[in-house]
């Protein structure tokens, strides 16, 4: 037969249920295995079938890449979740979120200057940034590190600079805004978890280049799909430019599969999605806290204060994608060693360009990585009260 699922991690078994005594808590990577449920209940109306002769053509219509259906479904889940506004704006489809912010680096740089843009993001911030500006090694765009250290250049018009702006924040969730302005900085807003899932949504984002995702809309990171908002038109070329150059459109494939997915989430009950990833995320971030409250001390987490949210139309709590956990023990300056020991694996705060004080502890994974994360600190837990 078909399998249901494929078995994650440590897990084996008929029905993937058997774990390995030993195996690691994995709550390293971002893949958002949480929405498998969500999916499992759908299977039958998000499945795709594709016959050999559909779909050959480099083209849709003998001239685009993009899918019109797919773009207004985009538009439509936007108007929905309330989180974004889509007037007046061109999209951008991408191999991924990832290839876009390139994409979005490329199209803001000045062309034949004598410096490059410096490219920087504001302490702790997701290490894609800095791999990616300094893996392309540009002579229009050169890394540049915390954007706070540049507060005092960013008025000099002579200075081109382009902040990223992460909000909500990987690794800390925060709803965080750009900290430089200036004549000649420019901004790229990743809005990846700007989704109720992940946080209040205190009105619709409106920034003048926005990044989103379906790897934590839909949790289909697999496929790689991501779109761009993009205000202005020249940019919006720049940034098409670049990936008909590199790859002339994303796979019609994947657009296929994203379009049937956006398809599932908006026919029927359009809240759906929301309100399941809002529970799966509120109800692990409440587990996650009793159990480290528990620790007394031991090790704290990012606050993230109660907000209105336009999507559910109330105040709501925190149900953020990572833990940003902090040891708090004089000793413990290697947060990411001490949760080793303890056969936790997360991720260094030195990959955020911070010390390693702090580790990003993933949420959004399986349900099976999740409760295997909170026995390990279960365990911690019953360690210190027997050495009372
Ligand atoms: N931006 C942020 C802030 C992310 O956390 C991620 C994935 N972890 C991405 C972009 C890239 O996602 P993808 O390429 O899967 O769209």
């Amino acid at each position: 037969g078909y399998p249901v699922c494929e078995c994650h991690n440590c897990f084996g078994g008929p029905d993937c249920s058997v774990l390995s005594p030993d195996c690691p808590a994995d709550a390293d990577g971002g893949d958002p295995l949480f929405l498998e449920p969500f999916w499992i209940q759908h299977a039958a109306s998000s499945a795709i079938l594709v016959a050999g002769w559909h779909r050959m053509s480099y083209t849709f219509d003998g001239k685009t890449t993009i899918s019109k259906e797919l773009e207004k479904s985009i538009r439509r889940v936007h108007s929905v979740a309330k989180n974004a506004i889509t007037d007046g704006r061109y999209i951008v489809f991408g191999v991924g979120s990832t290839q876009l912010l390139n994409a979005a680096v490329y199209a803001l740089s000045p062309e034949n200057s004598s410096s490059p843009a410096k490219v920087v993001a504001a302490t702790p911030y997701f290490p894609v940034y800095e791999i990616q500006t300094e893996y392309f090694r540009s002579v229009d765009f050169k890394f540049q590190g915390d954007a706070n250290l540049w507060k005092n250049r960013s008025m000099d018009a002579n200075v081109s600079m382009i902040e990223f702006v992460t909000s909500p924040n990987n690794p800390d969730c925060q709803l965080n805004k750009a900290v430089l302005e200036g004549p000649s900085v420019k901004t790229i807003h990743d809005r990846a978890y700007y989704w109720p899932h992940f946080t209040a949504i205190p009105a619709p984002a409106d920034d003048d280049l926005m990044i989103f995702t379906i790897s934590k809309l839909t949790g289909h990171a697999g496929s790689r799909f991501g779109w761009a908002l993009v205000k202005d038109e020249t940019v919006y070329q720049r940034m098409l430019q670049y990936i008909q150059t590199s790859e002339l459109g994303v796979s019609r494939d994947t657009q296929l599969r994203a379009a049937k997915l956006l398809k599932v989430v908006l026919d029927g009950d359009e809240r759906e999605i929301f309100e399941f990833s809002y529970k799966a995320m509120s109800e692990r971030w409440e587990k996650l806290r009793t159990t480290l409250s528990m620790l007394r001390g031991r090790f704290s987490i990012q606050e993230i204060p109660p907000q209105f949210c336009t999507f559910f139309q109330q105040v709501r709590g925190p149900s953020p994608a990572y833990a940003w956990l902090k040891c708090e023990r004089e000793e413990d300056e290697d947060c990411y060693a001490v949760l080793r020991a303890a056969n936790i694996i997360g991720r260094k705060g030195t990959r955020f360009g911070v010390n390693n004080r702090h580790v990003r502890l993933s949420l959004l994974r399986s349900q099976n990585d999740f409760e295997l994360l909170l026995n390990r600190l279960r365990k911690l837990v019953s360690e210190e009260d027997g050495a009372k």
